[in-house]
């Protein structure tokens, strides 16, 4: 089977050092395995993304040499492939009503940042048997019991999507459809056989696996890449200036550098030299990758 990797930013900022280093990580597996890879742009959540901030994306990644083979899939133009999912769910009786109100759901409307501390929906709207209005909030039921998944980085993974997520919102009740039902439509959609992504959202895996079976989809491979924190370990922040392209080139920082830093935090080269992106593909393994975070230079800060 060929191998299609992706990469699937949500265009609400500028990319920064570790959704570069999670493009980077995704392509050299992909070419690694002799496949195709491809850029999806999640802009699904409108009232949070730009098309601007996209394309601002799309020419960083370019920078680095990192361009989708075929066209870029952008969510908010993907509404018909997500009712007909939500339309099938609903014939299979897997689709509730959820009147919880906004305050509550606040966290769970777009990506989630599990690492902030995991909301599981405590399913309080599961048993009460709403009437379905137009438009609704609409939470998938999720199966009982653990899954069994196997992380490409971390080995055998067992989760139970009760405790980590609950029963995730597939839709809302503005009208927008929610991360889970998009990524999994669009993985497959996409082909994709591989997910490589952070490990904030590794907690989102099993759940995401039970709505694929529910669908009727293939599972895709996942690795979670361990995230890239200031120095001394803090979590980069927006106020860092995210340290994306942009500023990093303000100080002095050129795409090969960044490249060449990216490529060794990966295991692809022994010292963080400049590099251009056909010289990381032969050092490449998922053997040699650190599970753990890894912490930006300082002199970039
Ligand atoms: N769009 C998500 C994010 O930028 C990534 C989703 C995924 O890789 O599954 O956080």
């Amino acid at each position: 089977m060929e191998c299609i990797g992706r990469f699937a930013p949500s265009p609400t900022g500028e990319l920064h050092l570790g959704n570069l280093r999670t493009a980077l990580a995704s392509w050299l597996s992909a070419r690694a395995g002799g496949g195709r890879w491809v850029i999806r742009m999640e802009d699904v959540d409108t009232a949070r993304c730009r098309s601007t901030l996209g394309e601002a994306q799309l020419r960083d990644l370019a920078a680095l040499g990192l361009e989708s083979d075929g066209p870029v899939l952008w969510q908010s133009r993907r509404a018909g492939a997500y009712q007909a999912a939500l339309q099938r769910l609903f014939g299979a009786g897997l689709l509730y009503p959820c009147a919880c109100t906004r305050k509550d759901l606040a966290a769970m409307a777009s990506a989630p940042h599990l690492d902030e501390g995991l909301r599981p929906y405590p399913g309080t709207c599961r048993h009460r048997a709403l009437p379905f209005l137009r438009p609704d909030a609409l939470r998938f039921r999720v199966p009982d019991g653990a899954v069994d998944w196997e992380d490409l980085l971390r080995g055998p993974q067992r989760d139970d999507p009760a405790a980590l997520t609950g029963d995730p919102l597939l839709h809302r009740r503005d009208g927008c459809y929610a991360y889970h039902l998009a990524v999994v439509v669009d993985d497959a959609a996409q082909g994709v056989t591989e997910v490589v992504r952070g490990l904030d959202l590794r907690g989102v895996t099993a759940t995401q696996a039970r709505l694929q079976e529910a669908l009727g989809l293939p599972r895709p491979a996942y690795a979670h890449l361990g995230l890239v924190t200031a120095p001394g370990g803090s979590r980069l922040g927006k106020r860092d200036g995210a340290l994306g392209l942009a500023l990093l080139a303000h100080r002095g920082v050129d795409p090969a550098r960044v490249l060449g830093w990216l490529g060794w935090s990966l295991g692809c080269l022994e010292r963080p030299e400049p590099a251009r992106l056909e010289e990381l593909l032969p050092g490449f393994s998922w053997s040699r990758v650190p599970a753990g975070p890894v912490e930006a230079p300082a002199d970039w800060i």
